[in-house]
């Protein structure tokens, strides 16, 4: 606890730390007493997380019948930046393999990405023949205000330090641009209690050896303070839908409805839009 108390939170910078339901989702898994975000403490170095996302992070990903399904979710995706703006250039954070910037450019728009694995800015080149930045955002040469719509799919909860990605994003944006972002809901307590029920346990937040390195665990109000402090204006609040297997789909769309009914944000990701 020592070790954590010298750190400060990223977005109110109290540094009054506690476990998070006393350890119950990962012992290294925090909340901050001031605003309430949730986190991973310690945070693995930028160069043992860039090994995490290798051919192995990706293979389960581009087998055919999830490359099928996945098509579906980024063509969602897709529709919603449609009634952002119907052309313009567009940046995906974290691109991955970079089918969601291969929907748009069939689509009519210019893209662009950032993406840190090797591997998979290779198969991005090989199936799409997109050439994506294999770097980081914070070390890209992109110029201030050259993006009508920046993308961060389910990615800001990777990153070790989210504020400061945020604010190069910013700074990318055109004035009159859009930042489009997804992230896990922490507060999805509808799938929480599915998993407990079926594994008879808490949904781990994070474990050392967790395939999805999640270092930050937003909800609705902690992500939507943590855009504002990167001076983003937040326009719209609503679910993301990201699952692809036809059962977790179900329960997906099971708490999206309990959410409506309850007026609680307990969706199982969340989307927010915001503008400069
Ligand atoms: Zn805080």
């Amino acid at each position: 606890m020592s070790q954590i108390n010298s750190e400060k939170c990223i977005v109110c910078a109290s540094n009054n730390f506690r476990l998070y339901l006393a350890g119950a989702m990962g012992e290294e898994i925090f909340y901050c007493a001031g605003c309430g975000l949730v986190f991973t403490h310690p945070r693995p170095s930028r160069d043992e997380l860039k090994k995490r996302y290798d051919e192995s992070y990706y293979s389960y990903w581009i087998t055919p019948l999830q490359q099928k399904r996945r098509v579906k979710l980024w063509m969602g995706r897709a529709k919603i930046i449609q009634q952002l703006k119907l052309k313009g250039q567009i940046l995906d954070v974290g691109c991955g393999t970079g089918l969601f910037l291969h929907i748009c450019q069939k689509m009519g728009y210019s893209v662009c990405g950032t993406e840190i694995s090797s591997f998979a800015v290779e198969y991005c080149k090989k199936e799409y023949g997109i050439s994506v930045d294999n770097t980081s955002l914070e070390d890209s040469r992109f110029k201030p205000e050259s993006f009508d719509i920046i993308t961060f799919w389910h990615v800001a909860e990777h990153l070790a330090w989210p504020q400061k990605v945020l604010e190069k994003a910013r700074e990318l944006l055109k004035s009159e641009g859009y930042l489009v972002i997804a992230v896990p809901n922490v507060e999805s307590k509808i799938s929480h209690n599915f998993y407990r029920l079926l594994r008879g346990r808490y949904c781990p937040l994070y474990t050392a050896d967790s395939k999805e390195p999640h270092l930050f665990h937003f909800s609705t109000k902690t992500l939507k303070f943590l855009l504002e402090k990167c001076g983003f204006r937040v326009i719209r609040i609503t679910a993301d839908f990201a699952q692809v297997d036809p059962r977790w789909k179900v329960i997906e769309r099971i708490a999206f409805g309990v959410s409506k009914i309850t007026g609680k944000d307990w969706y199982d990701s969340i989307l927010m839009v915001a503008k400069k």
